[in-house]
């Protein structure tokens, strides 16, 4: 704690809050987030510090970077350090974008989209293991100085969650719940796919494909499958790749490797890949 002098709040989540820090050392702006852990058992204490130290090791420009966590303990708090993300995250885009009646241009939809699937690969096709990313939401979707993404939030949903996703979620509904999640409470890869069809739908209509005021009135609109075509105006490319993600058979939705081979992806891929040879030589 001694190492990091506090600059100010920045925002509050359902485990806790977020603070913008300098780290002594060398001046670096970095954030933690601090949890609280009073009310957990020893079990679920042990699984935070796992779980933070599995993401530790996921090092990906298109990843929110961790740093380091403190472990308070007469406070019973941890604090999660890391990258700070000077453009907040994607759900203030979309607030604005909607407010402003400001549609977001379809190249730079797949370009975010992109990045975001770069992340995923990194994670559900990681040798020492697959980490699932489990509230991919535009809350959690970060944006740096550059406007890259920066997918962050990982995994800590289940620990935190223990026997449900949402169980602590009391901001706000769980607009991308899957329909396996609802059925038999199951997770898995596929269903961040679901999640991310659901992100990448909002992201493009501006509001998620499945909404309801009460929770079962929700559940039974994304048990029925069945959503809006997006705008007129976006490519039958985009609302295909949209439906194949949100197809209630989890089986039938394509994996990030069949999403990173999509002709729209791939072909941002290798010009990406391209500039970065270039800036390197
Ligand atoms: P949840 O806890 O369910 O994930 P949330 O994503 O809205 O909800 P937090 O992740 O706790 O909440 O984030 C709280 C606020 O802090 C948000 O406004 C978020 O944009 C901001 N924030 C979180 N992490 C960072 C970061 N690394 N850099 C900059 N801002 C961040
Ligand atoms: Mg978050
Ligand atoms: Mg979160």
């Amino acid at each position: 704690m001694e190492n990091y002098e506090v600059i100010g709040d920045i925002g509050t989540g359902s485990f806790g809050s977020v603070t913008k820090i300098r780290r002594k050392t060398d001046g670096k702006i970095l954030v933690w987030k601090e949890i609280d852990y009073g009310e957990m058992n020893d079990k679920e204490k042990q699984q935070v510090v796992t779980e933070v130290n599995i993401l530790r090791e996921l090092h990906h420009p298109s990843i929110v970077r961790y740093y380091d966590r403190i472990i308070d303990k007469r406070a019973a708090k941890i604090f999660i350090v890391m990258e700070f993300c000077e453009n907040g995250d994607m759900s203030h885009v979309i607030r604005r974008c909607k407010r402003e009646n400001d549609p977001m241009p379809e190249d730079l939809i797949w370009k975010i989209f992109m990045q975001i699937v770069l992340a995923l690969y990194e994670c559900h096709k990681r040798k020492e293991g697959k980490i699932l990313h489990r509230d991919l939401k535009p809350a959690n979707i970060f944006l740096d100085a550059n406007m890259n993404v920066k997918l962050g939030d990982f995994g800590l949903s289940r620990v935190m969650g223990s026997e449900s996703v949402y169980a602590h979620t009391h901001v706000g509904t769980p607009y991308y719940m899957s329909p396996e999640q609802i059925v038999e409470s199951h997770y898995n890869e596929k269903s961040d796919i679901w999640s991310l069809g659901c992100l990448l739908y909002e992201i493009v209509a501006l509001s998620p494909p499945f909404e309801a005021t009460n929770k079962p009135q929700l559940e039974t609109k994304i048990r029925q499958g069945s959503f809006q075509r997006i705008p007129r105006t976006y490519s039958d490319e985009l609302q295909r790749v949209i439906s194949w993600m949100l197809c209630s058979e989890p089986s039938q939705r394509p994996d990030v490797e069949e999403l990173l081979n999509l002709p729209q992806v791939s072909l941002r891929l290798r010009e990406k890949r391209l500039r970065e040879i270039q800036a390197s030589i």
